[in-house]
């Protein structure tokens, strides 16, 4: 996937004090190169003087400092932080180009543009509606795109470290390893994890197999104390669903439902005109 340039949205305008180009245009770091190691890219405040990444490598050379490359390969790198992160061999390939017009409509713009500009949304989004859609792969793309862009972006200035804000979570096959696992150790560092990522996105919601009340099933209290750990400390989660909201209701519980709903609202996507031979 080769991603074009996207400016932020709701960025201010900043442009480069050596060659004037406009963050609109190409990716200007916000910190004079001296200070850009470890100042958050997503600061509402943008402090410093500008840099881009072209006259950055030449600044960097004039006065013989370090520069952080010969670049990785960016595409490769986002393609190993995303397995690292969660998505399988068939998610990693969502290209943005792919996802129908049908769902890049339905995806509200303040969670779209942050995302193909590298940044995290501020709000959550869930798209439901039926099987096949192409939701999950969707929600993939936005990611990968996320990843992508956002190291792209970083790569002539800092050294790529890990991803480590995003965690993707298949909820059938999360719950499937749950109810096998009893108490294993490894769950209470999962549910840790899943409560404090920056960004999660549970994909495939109420598709686990339904087996007894949901307030008897361990494996669903523990993603209940996922989502209201979350809700608690206004974290982002994308998610998916083959369901309706009251379906939601009546297997998870409505106190559940509105803590995921609160941050994260639910888009139905009416699949009635989806035609997949069509596109
Ligand atoms: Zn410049």
């Amino acid at each position: 996937m080769h991603l074009a340039y996207y400016p932020h949205p709701s960025r201010p305008e900043l442009t480069c004090h050596r060659c004037g180009v406009s963050n609109r245009e190409r990716f200007v770091h916000p910190f004079t190169p001296g200070d850009c190691v470890g100042r958050p890219l997503d600061s509402p405040y943008v402090t410093g003087v500008g840099i881009c990444a072209t006259c950055f490598r030449d600044s960097a050379e004039e006065e013989g400092r370090f520069l952080h490359e010969p670049e990785p390969n960016v595409a490769a790198w986002a393609n190993e932080q995303l397995k690292a992160i969660g998505l399988g061999e068939e998610e990693r390939r969502a290209d943005i180009e792919g996802i129908s017009p049908l769902l890049a409509n339905a995806i509200p713009d303040e969670v779209l543009q942050p995302m193909l500009a590298g940044f995290y949304p501020k709000v959550g989004l869930g798209l439901a509606g039926m099987a096949r859609i192409g939701k999950s792969s969707a929600m993939a793309a936005l990611t990968h795109a996320l990843v992508l862009q956002n190291a792209t972006n970083r790569a002539p200035f800092v050294p790529l470290t890990p991803v480590k804000k995003i965690f993707w979570m298949n909820w059938p096959l999360t719950c499937h390893q749950w109810r096998l696992d009893g108490v294993h150790w490894s769950i209470e560092r999962t549910i840790a994890k899943a409560s404090k990522v920056r960004l999660l996105i549970l994909d495939d919601l109420a598709r686990e197999t339904e087996r007894r009340q949901a307030s008897e099933d361990v494996a669903i209290g523990h993603l209940d104390a996922i989502i209201t750990a979350r809700d608690r400390d206004n974290l982002v989660t994308l998610w998916t669903t083959n369901k309706s909201e009251d379906e939601l209701v009546d297997r998870y519980g409505m106190g559940m439902v509105g803590r995921l709903l609160r941050r994260s609202p639910m888009k139905w996507i009416d699949g009635a005109d989806f035609h997949p031979s069509a596109l």
